[in-house]
């Protein structure tokens, strides 16, 4: 029968021992995707059987139903054992890791696999219909990307800017969310926060104009002004301040400021998988948490990643 409901692997060697073929892989996967059994997509139905290894035919007369279709592992050219060992150095590392850098521990021939599959795991940090931050919120926006320019003699474009949402917890940080956005106005502050803050939450935010609107959607909106004409902004919000600091720092870090403006979103998506389980211990619970969700979001085909063909992918 089926083990426990959270069952990963507790260490590299653990990983290595179970999952060194693609059909360990495939069992263990198709039990996050279907812990019942297997059921037909279409109709529902469990009468089935399995026609290949990734194929199971539907009792039904559905037709054959592709186990990784609809997942991020559709269409993959690699084998799922690679797959697990690049999930496992994306969340086993404290900081992550760059394409270049999971291209050398996989052996992968090509950057370009290597860089595909970093992004289709960032695509699977975002849980759809995940639960919005509550309680007080500080919301923000900052700048990322421009400070880099020359420093690494690398290519960045030029600013972007972002909005922050960081739940307060006493005189601490609880969980964040943040999204690359247009401009400051109120119509790119304002979906932000509904997207990411529970409505009946206090929202906490400086004088700014585009946060007007939040009272009549929900929000209880507490403004802190400046005090003083010198006093530096960022005070106002320092748990905003310090989860962007600590972003600015990953970005450099890992990834030292090769990240284009236009992939903003993705590595967005990936500090905050790692920031929100900063506390978490057991490096293979957020395996396990990356592989979960990755059975149920809509794959991310490359040409999705990729919006300008002109652009270099990184
Ligand atoms: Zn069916």
């Amino acid at each position: 029968m089926f083990e426990a409901v959270e069952d990963y692997p507790g260490d590299l060697l653990e990983l290595e021992a179970r999952f060194s073929t693609d059909e360990a892989c495939r069992g263990y996967w198709f039990r996050l995707r279907w812990p019942d059994g297997f059921a037909c997509p279409r109709c529902g139905g469990r009468k089935a059987w399995p026609a290949s290894d990734l194929l199971w035919e539907c009792a039904g007369r559905h037709g054959q139903i592709s186990v990784t279709g609809g997942t991020i592992f559709q269409d993959t050219h690699l084998p799922l054992t690679l797959w697990f060992r690049g999930a496992w150095w994306v969340t086993s590392q404290k900081n992550g890791v760059s394409a270049m850098g999971l291209q050398r521990v996989l052996g992968l021939k090509s950057y370009k696999a290597a860089w595909t599959m970093l992004h289709k795991l960032r695509h699977a940090m975002v849980r759809p219909g995940r639960d919005r931050l509550q309680g007080r919120v500080e919301v923000d926006e900052a700048f990322v990307g421009g400070e880099q320019e020359g420093v690494h003699g690398r290519q960045t474009e030029s600013k972007a800017m972002i909005a922050v949402a960081v739940e307060e917890d006493g005189d601490g940080i609880g969980r964040i969310r943040m999204r690359r956005i247009a401009d400051a106005s109120a119509e790119s502050l304002v979906p932000f926060i509904a997207d990411s803050v529970e409505p009946g939450s206090v929202v906490h935010t400086d004088g700014w104009r585009g946060y007007h609107p939040l009272q009549t959607r929900g929000y209880e909106h507490e403004v802190t002004r400046l005090r003083r004409q010198d006093q530096p902004a960022w005070e106002l919000m320092p748990r905003v301040h310090l989860a962007v600091a600590l972003l600015k720092r990953w970005l450099l870090g890992t990834h030292q400021g090769g990240v284009s403006a236009e992939h903003l979103d993705a590595y967005l998506d990936e500090f905050t998988f790692r920031f929100n389980r900063r506390k978490s211990r057991r490096r293979g619970k957020l395996f396990y948490r990356l592989l979960e969700p990755s059975v149920a979001v809509a794959p991310a085909p490359y040409k999705s990643l990729i919006k300008s063909p002109a652009q270099p992918p990184f």
